[in-house]
């Protein structure tokens, strides 16, 4: 398998656009935040960051658009992505406003309660200017985490620079990233499906899924919900392409991915066998390894592997984008992990 509309690296970096976070993260599971609590961090943050950081340390070429504050919070972030190869001269830094934040737990469930400080930080404080213009100008792909679609300044970013980019044969990836935490109002809706429907790439988790191809449903439990669930994934798959996609990497958590090509082909790959500490960030190394090893040319069961392989080692090491592999170290988790049956 290689056909792919995805622009080569060689065409310009990924752009990766939106929020830049600390994140601080609480050391027992539990509800929320209404008690004391020990708490570990700041740990550089923001899912497009982490996106933009393991495409960096992954040896793809990327730069990314954000702002940050004049303090620490914000430093660690620059310093982060600058090691790992981003191009960092599209992040303002705002001496007006600190860094943004989002405090995370863990319920005992495995879900999380999040307090994001996003929209009155820095991390929101960006736009459309000469040196942003310039930096997507100089970009052949644009990569879109759907929890950015919330923020004004992001928007005002992704809209030119998705229209720039594709003027010059340039190509699109989106992840829906759907927070509950996070607006989701007609226009971010809007924002969403103009997105949906153009994308080169789609890199949904779960049930984003059915809800990117608008065919939403409640889901049961049991064997016979099950195959209602594959009925349901198939038909979503079937949508998605007569709308427009180019390519679905599907994420299925420590159950692995699939990929899906609109001419019937498809990949699979189990999850590599890994004790979970910190879940957060998988989705966005998967993702940043699966479009990075295509863009550099990689076939989709190869770019497959390197996305497992990113998110599950990612998730063995506390802080969002602790864990991103560079393609070392990638291979050597590759040799010394293995599958789920
Ligand atoms: P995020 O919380 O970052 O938004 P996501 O829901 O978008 O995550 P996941 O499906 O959780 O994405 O993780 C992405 C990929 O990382 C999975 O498809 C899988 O390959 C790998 N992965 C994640 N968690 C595990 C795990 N516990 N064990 C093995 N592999 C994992
Ligand atoms: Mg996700």
């Amino acid at each position: 398998m290689s056909g792919t509309r995805l622009a080569p690296d060689a065409a310009g970096p990924t752009l990766c656009v939106g929020e830049i976070l600390v994140e601080i993260v609480a050391t027992t599971a539990g509800e929320g935040f209404l008690e004391p609590q020990p708490l570990t961090g700041p740990f550089p943050s923001g899912a497009p960051a982490i996106f933009a950081d393991q495409c960096g340390r992954l040896g793809g070429t990327v730069a990314m658009i954000g702002a940050v504050g004049d303090d620490d919070f914000g430093r660690i972030n620059l310093d982060r992505l600058r090691r790992d190869g981003v191009d960092v001269t599209g992040i303002a830094i705002d001496p007006g406003v600190p860094t943004g934040s989002a405090f995370v737990r863990y319920r005992h469930d495995g879900s999380r309660d999040f307090v994001y400080n996003i929209a009155t930080s820095a991390a929101a404080r960006f736009g459309w200017n000469a040196a942003t213009e310039a930096v997507a100008n100089r970009c052949a792909h644009l990569h879109v985490m759907g929890s950015a679609l919330s923020m004004p300044g992001a928007w005002a970013v992704i809209e030119p620079a998705a229209r720039a980019i594709r003027a010059r044969g340039g190509s699109v990836s989106l992840d829906p990233n759907l927070r509950k935490e996070l607006v989701h109002d007609r226009r971010t809706a809007d924002r969403f499906r103009q997105l949906v429907v153009s994308c080169d790439l789609l890199l949904p988790s779960g049930e984003e899924l059915e809800h990117a191809a608008g065919l939403d449903g409640v889901r049961g439990t049991g064997a016979a919900s099950e195959r209602d669930d594959a009925q349901r994934t198939a038909a979503a798959i079937v949508r998605l392409f007569e709308l427009g996609v180019g390519e679905i990497a599907l994420k299925r958590g420590e159950r692995g991915a699939s990929v899906f090509l609109p001419d019937g082909r498809r990949a699979d790959a189990a999850g590599f066998t890994v004790d979970e500490l910190d879940p957060t960030g998988a989705g966005d190394c998967f993702g940043a390894a699966y479009l990075t090893c295509r863009r550099l040319g990689l076939p989709v069961e190869r770019a497959l592997d390197y996305g497992c392989a990113a998110g599950a080692r990612n998730v063995t090491v506390l802080g969002p984008m602790e864990g991103a592999g560079t393609r070392a170290q990638l291979d050597a988790f590759m040799r010394a992990t293995p599958r789920r049956a």
